[in-house]
């Protein structure tokens, strides 16, 4: 301590040196370095932006940008732009044409070519095709969280907003739909050109545009129009737009109301777009869904309702928390995902009277979060972040899920008027621009008597469940706390008799999660367990618990296979369950049954397409059927293919059946095709039909032939992630070993562990994730 004094201002003066030279290596991603130089430097960003688009997507896109912006000292500048020097076909700054110097991902604009004050640089690209998700009749660009770079020239860090201006070239045929209000478009031949309004200022991530064959619902929202595009062609889907239009409405409204702000961009327009790889995203005047999640089955249960409605509330909430105001830096990304999670549960509630909400919170957060929680990848909420390329990394269960808990704790303390007011406070003093947790700590501290700084360093910046002292009684009943409550052989024997007959369905399903971790470290046998979830699933009448019981079967599951398929056909026949419980253990039954009688039964239900009586099925059940039953008939395969092919009328539904079809295959040989097409990127660019290929390659009825594949899945995860979007490699890495329950497939894991201890830690988190369940139940963690 006593040389401090002497030591600090010689560091200071460094660091002022470095920043006075303003030039940060030129690296490939964007690193936090060269982020904060350019934040300082750059101001008043505008990008006019054109593409022109071939309808086939065998033809290479063009483009072109312009980028305006005031610089407040000269120096050297780095444009972000991954595809590399072939894509770079014309430069020019501030009007004079240059060679483009392009390196690691980046142009390079030399500092005399640049003045302090406004600048004008324009590039003529090809951009890379992988961020437009380029299909057959349609496209839409997904540029989270710095896949920006790889569509466009730019400087992509979330910090440096801009107002963007698009036209797009395209064929005459199509629809088109961006961030801005579609101008007047003009046509010429068999093109088409439209412009589109100039936005409000946007980080990077949030620009983005969909084209192609798009069907239009139109709505009116107090005179505004709102548009849903989409691609559906089923008169009962479609006869379900009112009501996610109703949904988005509340939303809307709500969000208002709380914030006192209103909607803070000029359009809600949305795109419900086939094969999504993730559940929504959120931008501004063209939110993206996905459509499985959206246009529910013919008899959908509460889960699934309510899973729709919290995907719309959650994005809808995103335009204020994430879109207007915004994260300085990814390491934050949390504080988007946090409030989006937080406010679609409150959002929730009004709409569905019937749930039990303190119930609904712990199954959607607290058990989620305990899934990657309580697993050696796990990770604090915030994460320390050095470049953006890393940071699709950052999302998991423990942002998305783990985070809501512990804000309901902030909001707690505070009182729901002070953290409302604190809100407020937020919003306004950061509306269209950046902020970081710090800041909004910040504010909240001066309404509050409370060590917020302490409580956040705790939650916030440590990772794991915190384990709490061995307990004698029932822990957390009030479903409230968040951690591990090991209990006692007296509070087990208790947990187990007692649980159907607690009075809250939040008490039975947090004494249920109580019972399952305790299981998973060894405190109970899963055969211990087995009876008593058979009995919650006899008697409850709560649908949340009862799917939550479902699922934990899932575990137990792998030690007692007989029984667990042995209660799945009874509850799926029971007449005096409620047909959900019994529709979901249907549902686990097909993916899992082994017994030839089961098989029978099942065929003549997908054959005829008679289910069993009080069962009401979808014809996505009927296509599930289909994919299981193929596995295990090889000799009825092709009846299957044709029979089923013919029941689907959709053209983007038969194209993923198609593509899914040959990971069925009795033959190890084309399987083995299938699996090394995957190790190709163009070939999983859709990324949920990859997964569900790849996790029919990886069944459990396949598992012997399949563990060959898992080295290989193993390898690909740094392509995966560089390739992928955001939510792939942990999908990847659980969609390959979900199927795996073998001591040798837990060897291979271990020992591939084992053979890469230097392996980039945000990606092996992902990996010790998924492995956790397998590697547990062989003593291999
Ligand atoms: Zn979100």
């Amino acid at each position: 301590m006593k040389h401090f004094p002497f030591v600090f201002p010689c560091l200071i003066l460094l660091l002022a040196l470095a920043a006075c030279t303003n030039v940060s290596p030129v690296e490939s991603g964007v690193s936090r370095n060269l982020a904060r130089e350019r934040a300082v430097r750059i101001s008043g960003l505008r990008y006019e932006l054109a593409f022109s688009i071939p309808a086939s997507p065998e033809e290479p896109c063009s483009g072109e940008v312009t980028i305006r912006f005031n610089l407040s000292s000269k120096g050297q500048l780095q444009l972000d732009f991954r595809p590399g020097a072939k894509a770079v076909h014309g430069l020019s700054v501030n009007g004079r044409e240059m060679s483009a110097d392009v390196r690691n991902e980046h142009i390079v604009i030399p500092g005399k070519a640049l003045k302090k004050g406004p600048n004008e640089i324009t590039v003529s690209f090809t951009p890379d095709d992988a961020p437009l998700n380029r299909r057959p009749e349609f496209l839409y660009s997904l540029l989270v969280p710095d896949r920006a770079r790889t569509l466009f020239p730019c400087f992509d860090q979330p910090d440096l907003k801009a107002r963007f201006t698009l036209a797009l070239d395209i064929p005459e045929e199509w629809v088109a739909v961006s961030n801005g209000a579609a101008l007047e478009g003009r046509r010429s031949g068999e093109r088409k050109h439209i412009r589109f309004e100039e936005s409000v200022p946007l980080p990077t991530y949030l620009f983005s545009f969909a084209a192609g064959r798009w069907d239009i619902a139109s709505f009116d929202r107090d005179g505004q129009p709102v548009h849903i595009y989409h691609r559906e062609t089923d008169p009962e889907k479609l006869a379900q737009l009112p009501e996610i239009y109703r949904q988005i409405d509340c939303a809307l409204d709500w969000m208002e109301d709380y914030t006192g702000i209103a909607m803070p961009f000029p359009k809600y327009d949305c795109v419900i777009v086939p094969g999504f790889q993730f559940g929504g995203m959120e931008h501004p005047g063209a939110i993206l869904f996905n459509e499985s999640r959206m246009f529910l089955g013919e008899a959908p249960t509460d889960v699934e309702k309510l899973s729709r409605t919290d995907l719309i509330c959650h994005e809808t909430a995103h335009l204020w928390f994430g879109d207007a105001v915004t994260m300085e830096w990814f390491d934050d990304v949390w504080t988007k995902e946090v409030f989006a999670g937080h406010f679609a549960a409150q959002i929730t509630r009004p709409m569905f009277p019937e749930i039990d909400f303190r119930t609904m919170d712990f199954r959607n957060f607290n058990i989620r979060a305990y899934e990657e929680d309580r697993t050696a990848g796990t990770t604090s909420i915030r994460q320390r972040l050095d470049n953006l390329q890393d940071a699709g990394l950052i999302y998991g269960n423990i942002v998305y899920d783990k985070s809501p808990v512990v804000m309901r704790m902030l909001a707690d303390t505070l009182g729901a008027d002070a953290f409302r007011m604190g809100l407020q406070e937020y919003l306004h003093q950061y509306l269209y621009g950046n902020a970081t947790w710090p800041a909004l700590i910040d504010i909240l501290d001066q309404y509050t008597d409370a060590d917020l700084k302490t409580w956040s360093h705790q939650w916030v910046e440590e990772k794991g469940m915190p384990e709490y002292p061995e307990s004698d009684a029932l822990p957390n009943l009030s479903a409230l706390g968040y951690g591990y409550y090991p209990m006692s052989g007296n509070a087990i024997a208790t947990a187990l008799a007692s649980v159907t007959s607690l009075e809250k369905p939040y008490e039975r399903l947090s004494t249920l999660a109580n019972l399952y971790e305790n299981m998973l470290r060894g405190r109970l046998t899963p055969k211990h367990l087995l009876p008593c979830l058979e009995e919650v699933l006899r008697k409850e009448k709560d649908a949340l618990v009862a799917s939550s019981a479902l699922g934990y079967l899932g575990e137990v599951w792998r030690h007692c296979p007989d029984e667990v398929e042995e209660l799945l056909h009874g509850l799926a026949w029971s007449g005096d369950i409620p047909a959900q419980v019994r529709l979901s253990a249907f549902r686990n039954l097909v993916h899992l049954h082994r017994d030839a009688g089961t098989d029978e039964e099942l065929w003549q239900v997908w054959l005829r397409q008679r289910p069993w009586p009080g069962l009401l099925l979808s014809a996505e059940d009927y296509n599930t059927l289909a994919c299981e039953l193929a596995l295990r008939r090889p000799v009825d395969m092709e009846q299957i293919r044709s029979l089923q092919r013919s029941r689907i009328t959709n053209d983007d539904r038969l194209a993923r059946f198609d593509y899914v079809w040959p990971s069925l295959s009795p033959d190890k040989a084309v399987r083995d095709s299938v699996f090394m097409s995957l190790l190709e990127p163009g070939n999983r660019a859709t990324e949920p039909w990859a997964l569900e290929s790849l996790r029919l390659l990886n069944h459990p009825l396949r598992q012997q032939e399949a563990l060959e594949y898992i080295v290989p899945a193993l390898d690909e995860m740094q392509e995966i992630q560089r390739t992928g979007d955001i939510f792939f490699p942990k999908n990847w890495i659980v969609a390959t070993l979900s199927g795996h329950d073998s001591s040798e497939a837990a060897a291979i894991v271990r020992s591939w562990l084992d053979a890469h201890p230097d392996y980039p830690p945000l990606l092996l988190n992902k990996i010790l994730q998924a492995a956790d369940p397998l590697l547990r139940h062989f003593g291999q963690r």
